[in-house]
């Protein structure tokens, strides 16, 4: 059964003009919907709301481009309850047609914001750019910030909250893009960053990353390099898990089971934290013979980490380590999840 996310949580806004791809993104990251089947999908005509089971809670409202809330006209918005809880504003604009007009809106967008919500991350998708070449991409990428920061600069705002992102449906780009946006509105992702590089130091892993398992949205990880093919494995081994826990089901661990798989001296109970249910998971990449590991942290959330080459023999200290970060993973969403916010109505 699906489950429903708490009331009142922080919410992503998703914008722009009609066809730049608003639903296929929501379709494809928040339903695995097929990035081919988008091409059949309808466009979006109405205001919906999109609410996804996920650790955070994150609402998706999806606006039909020809709308435009600030302006006067037949309908009344009630700005206030559109914007006044969201946590990040997500503007899509198609890479592959004329952006002038999305670009010239997005900046009114932005004025007004600016006026009554500074504190929006206005996150800006230059979307369906697959079949661009690198350089083109990046021109195009150039050419809207300077637009932008030259238009706002001009009106006397010069610190707007306005990150770019180059994405598409059809690779990990939009992940990447919306593990970016969500990151930025975790409290203290910064202990949750040190949590994982510390445990990448004592375990040799050669990347961590905490992920929400039904989006593949990445929440936070360790603080070496980001490496697109690493999130890559890890995004594709949690769809395996996932596609292998739907056909086979799944099961709680006994602790009979884990102290024979571990053995002496690895099965001394580590007092009251050892958790026995939870799914776990490992694999050696046959490419690079280095393993990769998947825990359960709750019902959302899962940490993968690629090993470095060769240290599956080390696997009962590793899970002994990777049983007492799962632990604090936990304490530290207990204490940071947001509660009891009323959701406002438009
Ligand atoms: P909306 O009106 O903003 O909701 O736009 P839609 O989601 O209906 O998308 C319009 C069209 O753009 C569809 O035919 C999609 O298949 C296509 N599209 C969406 N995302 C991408 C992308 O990343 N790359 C490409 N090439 N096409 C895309």
């Amino acid at each position: 059964a699906q489950q429903q996310p708490a009331k009142g949580a922080p919410r992503l806004l998703l914008m722009g003009q009609r066809r730049s791809g608003k639903s296929s993104i929501s379709s494809v990251v928040f339903h695995k919907l097929p990035p081919n089947e988008t091409l059949f999908i309808e466009s979006t005509a109405r205001i919906q709301k999109d609410s996804l089971s996920s650790f955070m809670d994150v609402q998706i409202w999806d606006f039909p481009g020809q709308i435009e809330i600030f302006e006067n006209s037949n309908v009344t918005f009630d700005i206030d309850a559109i914007f006044g809880e969201i946590g990040a504003l997500i503007w899509v604009i198609d890479a592959q047609d004329d952006y002038t007009e999305s670009v010239a809106r997005l900046h009114h967008t932005i004025l007004n914001l600016q006026r009554s919500y500074p504190q929006i991350n206005i996150e800006v998708f230059i979307h369906k750019v697959d079949g661009l070449s690198d350089d083109y991409k990046f021109d195009i990428q150039r050419n809207i910030t300077i637009q932008i920061q030259d238009e706002l600069s001009d009106q006397g705002i010069d610190n707007a909250p306005v990150n770019f992102h180059l994405t598409s449906i059809y690779d990990h780009s939009i992940f990447e893009a919306f593990s970016k946006v969500i990151q930025k509105l975790i409290p203290r992702l910064g202990q949750l960053e040190a949590m994982l590089t510390n445990l990448c130091r004592t375990c040799r892993f050669e990347k961590a990353y905490l992920f929400d398992v039904n989006t593949k949205i990445y929440i936070a990880t360790d603080n070496t390099p980001e490496d697109m093919s690493s999130y890559e494995i890890c995004c594709d081994f949690v769809d395996v898990i996932i596609d292998f826990t739907e056909v086979y089901g799944s099961w709680p661990r006994t602790q009979q089971w884990r102290d024979r798989l571990e053995g002496e001296p690895w099965d001394q109970p580590l007092e009251d934290q050892v958790a026995c249910d939870r799914a776990e998971a490992g694999m050696i990449l046959s490419d690079s013979q280095r393993p990769i590991m998947l825990r359960e942290v709750d019902r959302f959330l899962a940490l993968v980490a690629i090993m470095k080459e060769g240290s599956y023999d080390k696997m009962p200290q590793i899970n002994m380590n990777v049983d007492v970060v799962v632990k604090g993973l936990e304490e530290f969403f207990r204490i940071t999840k947001q509660k009891n916010i009323v959701e406002p109505t438009i």
